[in-house]
């Protein structure tokens, strides 16, 4: 580490025992930003435990969707963001194409009142708005699959925004029949039916990648993030969140080899000399990435000058009806 770097760390360090603010940083961030966080995880970690947090200022190290979140959740706390990243998998749904998906649906011979919607928290505040106000709720990859057997139980279609991947491997492991909006026809004879969104970090990695692997290490654990392809989930030997996969990375013999298909930053945190990354590619968010030291340093100096930076506002309406859709997941 350079003397700059440490130097940047020691006047963050000071910043941050002098303001009333604490330091959230998403697990796929740069370590360096990472190792500042008072508040460290996935998404659903993150939303939980800065919820119970009593500082004044949240600086959140992520993407927008994140910080939106946060605020939605507690909307007395300041939250602000080094950087206004916008996630890829975010930003391919707003609210207008969200009212397409359900017109599909419709155009499909599915009734409005019979559509339930579920959105991966990978969205944007107003598309969270819209599930609420039609009675749907928001799902993490830790809980898709118990916000799914809830809602099934309605009885109704499931349309499942932004991540088709997600929707599909969910339905595969629960024996469900999935339906892509624009991809299938047969959208009526689906219990699940999925916008057309997808992460392309997640995208990068193959089924080519796993067998290359599984021919050169025979024996290898392959451990994938549901935001992969189906094929690469069904070729995995284990599927799960980013909590989950770090658990199950943890559990193994340390002699075991395994290859991991999710974000480079987390994966490298990780790596012993028997973890690899499923690509040949670097799978690096570069959203994720945006967000560095010297930003964090810059916002809060700008939090202690009294003019904070990249503060998040939520209008009353769409945070109204984004933290119903919050409020159903937090409840199961
Ligand atoms: Fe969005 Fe994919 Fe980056 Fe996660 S890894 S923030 S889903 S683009």
């Amino acid at each position: 580490m350079n003397e700059t770097t440490q130097e940047l760390k020691d006047k963050i360090t000071a910043l941050k025992k002098k303001l009333d603010v604490t330091v959230v940083a998403h697990f796929y961030q740069r370590d360096e930003v990472f190792e500042m966080g008072d508040i460290t995880g996935d998404s659903l970690e993150l939303a939980k435990k800065t919820m119970a947090d009593d500082s004044k200022f949240v600086l959140f190290c992520g993407v927008a969707f994140m910080g939106q979140s946060v605020k939605v959740l507690s909307p007395e706390k300041r939250v602000v963001m080094p950087k206004l990243a916008c996630c890829s998998m975010a930003r391919m749904i707003d609210s207008l194409y969200y009212d397409d998906a359900v017109k599909a649906m419709v155009a499909d011979g599915i009734k409005e009142e019979n559509i339930l919607p579920i959105t991966y928290i990978n969205s944007n505040a107003d598309v969270k708005a819209k599930v609420g106000k039609m009675g749907g709720m928001v799902c993490t990859s830790s809980n898709a699959k118990v916000i799914i057997t809830t809602a099934l139980k309605e009885g109704k279609k499931i349309l499942f925004v932004p991540d088709r991947c997600l929707g599909q491997n969910i339905a595969n492991q629960m024996g469900l029949k999935s339906a892509v909006i624009g991809e299938d026809d047969d959208l009526v004879g689906a219990d699940i039916i999925c916008y057309n969104g997808f992460c392309a970090v997640h995208q990068l990695f193959s089924v080519d990648d796993i067998n290359f692997y599984r021919k050169k290490y025979p024996g290898i654990k392959i451990v994938t993030h549901p935001e992969c392809d189906p094929a690469v989930c069904d070729a995995s030997d284990f599927v799960g969140s980013t909590s989950q996969l770090i658990k199950y990375i943890a559990d193994l013999d340390p002699e075991q080899k395994v290859a991991v298909g999710t974000e480079f930053n987390l994966v490298n945190r990780l790596r012993s000399k028997n973890t690899y990354v499923l690509s040949s590619t670097k799978p690096e968010c570069p959203t994720m990435n945006e967000t560095t030291l010297e930003d964090l340093y810059v916002t809060l100096k700008s939090i202690e000058d009294g003019e904070p930076l990249n503060e998040i506002f939520i209008d009353e309406e769409t945070g109204k009806w984004a933290k119903i859709a919050l409020d159903r997941m937090m409840a199961l």
